[in-house]
């Protein structure tokens, strides 16, 4: 049956693998390449120029007629710009295709267009994209033909980092050395390397794509700014794992398919809580390798949503009243040895080199829980983070009833001698198999939970790339594991050193640890207490970057710069300020020209009936009351409308990009909201036939 698809033969299919290149490159050159991937360095000339025509080779024979160096400015998505194969054609008119080893290595995008807040003057527009020999270059199949991808780095001309991949290249190094040294402190001297897994499941919606065009919001803002209520929500926890219906199957299909070919290892596929909300997430692999792939799901998700006349809705919260839009980030460390960090093995409270990770781990936690929240924020995550919605904006470890019993031991004697067992499941089913429990429940409110042999950080957006948090992660880490280090290397009596070191931490940073229910009021209050930050906007976090602790932080492990930071924190400001921007003129657009002529429409028709019915002499005053109801409604509307018009005219005149975001933030948001409120209790009363636009249970259970 050539319908059935052989997930070994398509895996990969348009991935320059490892594979690939040992079998089409000379011995010698496949072991530079393997050298250059496993320790750093560079290709010789000859090398590149090798790697680069066996690549091409590859590509052409695959259909290939274009090749970009693919990277990821400060945008938060991917760029790309094509270039042909081709050579300049001979006198007799022939062409040839070329593609060097300096073509592979290094690209010059005149990219002055992309956000470098304020990195990059117009005038000295040269930025440089650099082969990320690490992580595999791969065929895009679209409509504009097949085009070989050369994943990159993106600097200035003086070598600033204009883009997500190079910090999180320099945090993976920064970490990789603190780990090593720490391992090498336990007896593992033959580790040379701890790099950084990552599994981030990716949640979304699917939308029909008919309904999608008639929405301008979902078009232009990627979410809904009007829209009231459908009789049914998530309430009955119907779609949650429920039954995939057949349309959306079909599109699982084929993401799965075109996820696979692209050496992405799609693996699981579900219905998430929302009605049209679904997830799907990939076996880890390594950090950077994994935010790449990142965005070829999301990109390839969007694609593929139109091939089925659906749209992938991205944003963090496309509907409201119902679930958001995250991704969960699944974070570990692996030394090139094999061994997990983190995983605490059968007797967590006898595993001293676990304890001391988790201790350092915890550290970093809480000294920059401020920085780490500001890793997961972008302008949609507002609305979940700090909202009314998981995850909550304080950021808190969850470790588990068996983990936190450890910890409680050793911050009150100093060592922990029981363990608390997860006992056997009993069904009180005979047929049923009675299985082992695992020792710890989960949770699913922590923002930061311990589950099982990875970290899982939730508070990431689900339109965000995943590199900010994990390049964050892996900084503040390393700083822990650094401190850790020094004091360890110098000590007289190892073992004594690490036990108290393990006390003082926990004890000291304790604060960190939570396992009650993270949304609930009592734990605000609580958090605040313990001295916890709860902060609750994109913008109001982005000041973390410029604190010195941050800088100081950063710096000292060759992340970023201080200038890096500064440009990055202005970025936060305009790209927020431009956002809401772009939502209020949405709305404005919508109400004016949509929904307030609909109204007008429908008081209309119920004046002429009101006119006709006291004609016949027939008693009116029902018909009149929903006349003056819509009517004054309507008056509201208008007013709500009048003044976000005037408060955006407002916006347009501050100058200082820091003071407008919070303008747009405190004072165009409300003025978004109070319009939102009358046009949803008209769309409750004006006729369906004559509202101009989708209503949320078209939307939501059209699919
Ligand atoms: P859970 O049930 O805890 O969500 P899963 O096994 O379903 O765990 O994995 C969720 C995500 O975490 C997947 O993307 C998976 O590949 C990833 N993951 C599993 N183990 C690790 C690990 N050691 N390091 C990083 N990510 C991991
Ligand atoms: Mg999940």
């Amino acid at each position: 049956m050539d319908t059935v698809t052989h997930v070994e033969q398509i895996f990969a299919k348009n991935v320059f693998t490892l594979g690939k290149m040992k079998e089409r490159l000379p011995r010698d050159i496949y072991k530079e390449v393997r050298t250059v991937i496993d320790n750093g360095g560079e290709l010789s000339k000859t090398g590149a120029n090798i790697v680069a025509k066996a690549m091409k080779d590859w590509a052409i024979e695959n259909g290939a007629t274009h090749y970009t160096h693919w990277f990821q400015p400060l945008t938060g998505i991917t760029a790309e710009k094509h270039d042909a194969f081709i050579s300049h054609p001979d006198e007799m008119g022939k062409v040839i295709t070329e593609f060097s080893g300096k073509e592979l290595i290094k690209g010059e995008p005149d990219a002055s267009s992309f956000p470098s807040g304020g990195l990059r003057a117009t005038f000295e527009a040269r930025g440089y994209t650099v082969w990320d020999i690490t992580s595999p270059v791969f065929l895009q199949e679209a409509s504009t033909g097949v085009i070989l991808c050369v994943p990159t780095a993106f600097c200035s001309y003086t070598g600033e980092a204009l883009d997500k991949k190079t910090p999180l290249l320099r945090s993976m190094e920064a970490i990789s050395k603190q780990a090593v040294r720490l391992v090498n402190l336990f007896g593992n001297t033959h580790a040379t390397k701890v790099t950084p897994s990552v599994g981030a499941e990716q949640e979304y919606f699917l939308v029909d794509g008919d309904l999608y065009r008639q929405r301008a919001d979902l078009m232009f803002a990627g979410r809904t700014l009007f829209g009231a209520p459908a009789p049914k929500g998530q309430e009955m926890d119907d779609h949650y794992f429920g039954v995939i219906r057949e349309r959306v199957g079909a599109f699982m299909k084929d993401l799965n398919e075109e996820l696979w070919k692209l050496g992405v290892t799609a693996k699981t596929q579900h219905n998430e809580v929302a009605p049209a909300q679904h997830e799907l997430a990939p076996i880890f692999e390594t950090a950077n390798i994994a935010v790449d792939h990142n965005q070829i799901v999301m990109e390839t998700m969007k694609r593929v949503a139109v091939n089925h006349n659906l749209r992938c809705l991205l944003h963090e919260k496309p509907y409201a009243g119902v679930n958001g839009s995250g991704k969960h980030d699944n974070w570990s460390l692996n030394t090139d040895t094999g061994v997990n960090l983190l995983d605490p093995g059968s007797s967590p409270n006898e595993n001293v080199q676990f304890l001391l990770i988790l201790a350092c781990i915890l550290k970093a936690v809480d000294i920059h829980a401020d920085l780490l929240r500001q890793s997961a924020s972008d302008v949609g995550n507002d609305h979940r983070l700090g909202a009314d919605e998981a995850p909550p904006a304080i950021v808190s470890v969850f470790l588990g009833e068996q983990l936190e019993d450890v910890v409680r031991q050793l911050v009150e004697t100093g060592e922990a001698t029981t363990l608390k067992e997860g006992g056997m499941l009993e069904t009180g089913v005979s047929t049923l198999p009675d299985t082992k429990k695992d020792a710890t429940d989960r949770n699913r409110t922590s923002p930061f939970a311990f589950t099982g042999n990875k970290f899982e950080f939730r508070m990431v957006g689900s339109s965000d790339s995943i590199a900010d948090p994990n390049t964050t992660l892996n900084a503040i880490v390393a700083e822990a594991f650094c401190e850790a280090a020094d004091r360890l290397e110098k000590a007289e009596d190892f073992e004594l050193a690490v036990h108290d070191l393990i006390k003082e931490y926990l004890t000291k940073h304790q604060r960190i640890i939570f396992n009650g229910n993270g949304y609930s009021e009592e734990w605000v209050k609580e958090a605040e207490r313990r001295g916890l930050p709860n902060i609750k906007s994109m913008i109001e976090a982005a000041g973390t970057l410029s604190d010195e602790k941050t800088i100081e932080l950063f710096e000292r492990f060759g992340i970023f710069t201080r200038v890096e930071l500064t440009s990055r924190e202005e970025i936060i400001y305009e790209t927020y300020a431009k956002t809401i921007r772009i939502e209020a003129l949405t709305m404005i657009d919508m109400a004016g020209r949509q929904i307030i002529p609909a109204v007008v429409r429908y008081l209309k028709t119920l004046a002429k009936t009101v006119n006709e019915m006291k004609a016949a002499g027939c008693e009116s005053a029902t018909v009149s009351g929903l006349l003056e109801d819509a009517s004054s409604k309507l008056t509201a509307m208008k007013q709500a409308l009048d003044r976000l018009q005037a408060v955006v005219d407002q916006a347009g005149k501050i100058g200082d990009e820091k003071e407008k975001a919070f303008f747009y933030k405190d004072t165009v948001r409300d003025a978004m909201d109070a319009l939102r409120v009358p046009a949803d209790e008209l769309e409750m009363i004006v006729d369906k036939e004559l509202w101009p636009i989708p209503t949320y249970g078209d939307l939501m259970f059209e699919v």
